[in-house]
């Protein structure tokens, strides 16, 4: 009924009311901004670029799509040149208008002192890039004096042709908050009709991420040039958040990006040099990001590594009449100017940076390559990449001594470990003992084969891992070709009717035929929830929910979040697994999204009365659906339970875990001879999972008592963990590696060997840490 009344409402607005309040002639129009900068270009076209970098939807009924343009600043400017890159963006939401001035402001303060110093040192040794405004749509209602306080773009939500808004604040039923709008946490954001009392509707996220034509150009734009610093300036309607500069990201205290330190540094330098508006005393204030809602400050971060700020300039007097304006703009500039002295470590204290060029070793060509800083990593990470014009990477790090992982598909990874940055300037790689960064390329390895059942031919797929990922190859005839690089890969090859079976292949250069024989199967266990739950012992909220591509599944809090403090599951009825054969496989059909690294997933597995041993376990976020395989061979012979566990800890949720289908399938016919007695061999066992994230759970069995040692080591052949070192009597055992070394730190994602020795055994297995 609200809505209803809205609509008809803002109808009768936006017909009857011609006379509204508007801004001071100061502030720019999107015509005046783009005449402008065709003015400044054609007076300073060696140092101005005016680009298009996108349009508005177009979606929009009312409105045809309107061109966004960015504004580069360099010497040189038409050539992108071996430059760090920096960028402002001035308006996101509507009212918010000071930050078109400031964006215009600096424009042509650096213009006009270009043969000064220091802007003529920024000009020529960086590539400035502005983005006046990414929201020309609401602007431009704000700038008609429709509605002077609007936020949002102009979405048509209810798709009925007309421009759907109250004036005042909130009450907008159309419109996307560009804010709420980018591809990190998206999905804590508002969803469509959300009220929230005086400013119902303002925050709505989107139909999705990245839907918005003006964030779909800003994403383009930091996919282009890699980052490094940026500023997108913002307005408090309120007052509560006005002159604050917030950097990412504290979401609640202790749970911090692993680049705060750097992020902080550059909040606190920036607000420092920005006087708050006249007559206030002292200058703005810096704080650690609290919002997970789809902003931009944060998906800079996550995605390119960008060190974000956003600025809440003015006071709640968002749009001030001159000399205000000017005088906002000015105070300003002095805060942003500070990251251009500190991308360059020029006139500032701080300067510490890692650099280099990442080529091929073979052919000297630039690459774009994955660089990961072990020290400063997390899983959620988009890889940070070189650029691929020159091969370029900088990073921004405190000073201190940190591994790097190099990485790119088709090249063999590399590694250096213990790199000094130090605050005296950059450290370049591509100066000794480095010399660069050269990638060796591997050679092509084509293989070819069949994949059989019983010795026929059948439809089936290889899921190939490596370091960098899987990749899945199909056969609908049970041939295939596949053209990889040599080096080393587990796979994992189904078959129609088969029993799903991993294989460890060592692909060397050239030609080769591999062939993969499966057993045929048969369905030990099998839940598709169609019949509900009722078999299943149930702990917390879960419940079955339906979609369309997958039909039912199970879910730990239908509809909504879980819930911190959590520790909940559903466990399985018994099932048999006397007389199975060894070639056992628990098949799971799922997608999760989970607090990565404090919130976790488990299976775990009971065996009789025995305790309940996990034998999967992940976190983070893997939301789209997908299978993962468990070889459950050690527990044949036995009657088992399956229980599915998620873990919680004190703050933070997200969606969770949902669950399609579970099976279990075994090999038709039992030869399982060696299993009904057990005699226990001295064995070391396949990891479970494999590849894994962060934790695997390693099994092995004496025959006899012994000295045991259980070591972990790196491709290298250093020894990163020793798991057990003592005595060990006649049993099986089993234990979990976190993915730590001895000192308790988390290692790099990649291939790590786990070797067993005994008296009279000595084995070594392989794994993958993927993260
Ligand atoms: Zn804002």
């Amino acid at each position: 009924m609200r809505l209803f009344l809205i609509v008809v409402i803002a109808v009768f607005i936006s017909i009857t009311l011609t006379a509204q309040a508007t801004l001071d002639p100061a502030y720019h129009t999107y015509e005046e901004i783009l005449t402008e900068l065709d003015s400044l270009q054609a007076l300073y076209p060696d140092y101005i670029m005016v680009e298009q970098i996108g349009t508005t939807l177009g979606a929009v009924p009312y409105q045809d799509p309107i061109p966004i343009y960015a504004a580069k600043l360099s010497d040189n400017v038409t050539v992108t040149e071996d430059e760090p890159k920096v960028m402002f963006a001035g308006q996101c939401h509507a009212e918010e208008v000071l930050g078109i001035e400031i964006s215009m402001y600096m424009i042509n303060d650096l213009l006009e002192h270009r043969f000064m110093s220091p802007w003529s040192v920024w000009l020529n040794n960086l590539e400035i890039w502005f983005v006046p405004t990414y929201n020309p749509e609401g602007l431009s209602v704000v700038m008609s004096g429709e509605d002077t306080t609007y936020r949002k773009n102009k979405r048509d939500n209810n798709l009925n042709g007309i421009f759907d808004f109250w004036e005042g604040p909130g009450g907008d039923f159309d419109g996307v908050d560009p804010n709420r709008n980018y591809g990190f946490n998206w999905i804590h954001g508002d969803t469509l009709g959300c009220t929230s009392g005086d400013e119902d509707y303002d925050y709505y996220r989107g139909p999705g991420p990245f839907s918005e034509g003006g964030t779909q150009a800003i994403r383009d734009l930091a996919a282009e040039y890699n980052f490094i610093y940026s500023i997108n300036w913002h307005s408090s309607r309120t007052g509560n958040f006005s002159e604050k500069v917030y950097y990412s990201y504290e979401w609640v205290p202790g749970k911090r990006n692993p680049d705060f330190s750097m992020c902080q540094q550059a909040g606190v330098n920036v607000a420092a040099l920005i006087p708050k508006e006249p007559p206030q005393p002292g200058n703005y204030e810096p704080y650690p990001s609290q919002s997970r809602r789809g902003c931009a400050h944060d998906w800079f971060y996550k995605a390119h590594g960008t060190i974000q700020l956003m600025i809440e300039c003015g006071t709640m007097n968002l749009q001030p009449p001159e000399p205000l304006i000017i005088d906002t703009a000015e105070r300003n500039s002095q805060g942003a100017y500070w990251l251009l002295g500190r991308t360059l470590g020029y006139q500032t204290d701080d300067k510490s940076m890692l650099t280099g060029h990442i080529t091929d070793s073979s052919t000297g060509e630039p690459l774009i390559a994955e660089i990961r800083v072990e020290q400063k990593h997390a899983s959620y990470f988009e890889p940070r990449l070189s650029e691929g014009l020159y091969g370029r990477f900088w990073r921004v790090l405190p000073q201190g001594t940190y591994d790097l992982t190099f990485r790119k598909k088709g090249y063999e990874t590399l590694q250096l470990e213990s790199v000094v940055v130090n605050n005296s300037g950059w450290m370049n790689l591509d100066n000794p003992p480095y010399n660069g960064v050269q990638m060796v390329p591997l050679e092509t390895a084509d293989f070819n084969g069949t994949i059989y059942r019983d010795g026929t031919p059948v439809a089936g797929e290889i899921i190939l891992y490596d370091e960098t990922g899987n990749d899945t190859i199909f056969t609908s005839d049970g041939s295939y070709e596949i053209s990889r690089y040599a080096g080393e890969y587990r796979a994992l090859v189904t078959g129609d009717d088969c029993v799903p079976k991993f294989f460890e292949l060592e692909l060397t250069a050239g030609d080769q035929q591999l062939d993969f024989n499966l057993l045929p199967a048969v369905e030990v266990f099998s839940e598709d929830w169609n019949s509900g739950l009722q078999n299943w012992t149930i702990n917390g909220d879960w419940a079955i929910s339906t979609e369309s591509a997958v039909g039912d599944f199970v879910e730990d809090s239908p509809g909504i979040f879980y819930e911190n403090g959590w520790d909940v599951h559903i466990t399985s009825p018994s099932i048999n697994l006397n007389g199975v054969s060894n070639d056992v496989m628990l098949v799971v059909d799922h997608r999760y999204y989970i607090e990565h690294e404090y919130d976790n997933i488990f299976i775990e597995i009971k065996v009789g009365n025995s305790d309940w041993q996990e034998i999967a376990g992940w976190s983070g976020k893997n939301y789209i659906w997908h299978k993962d395989y468990i070889e459950l061979e050690e527990f044949v012979n036995n009657r088992i339970y399956l229980r599915f566990r998620l873990l919680t800890d004190a703050t933070i949720t997200d969606p969770g875990w949902r669950i399609n289908t579970i099976k279990l399938v075994a090999a038709v016919g039992s030869d399982s001879d060696d299993e009904t007695t057990p005699v226990l061999t001295t064995q070391l066992k396949n990891n479970y999972p494999n590849p894994f994230n962060p934790q695997t759970r390693i099994n092995y069995s004496l025959s006899n008592s012994s000295p045991v040692r259980l070591q972990i080591f790196n491709l290298k052949g250093q020894l990163i963990r020793t798991l057990v070192n003592e005595f060990q009597t006649t049993d099986n055992y089993t234990l979990t590696w976190y993915g730590n070394n001895d000192k308790e730190e988390p290692v790099a994602s990649g291939i790590y060997f786990y070797r067993l020795t005994t008296g009279d055994y000595n084995k070594t297995r392989k794994m993958i840490l993927m993260k």
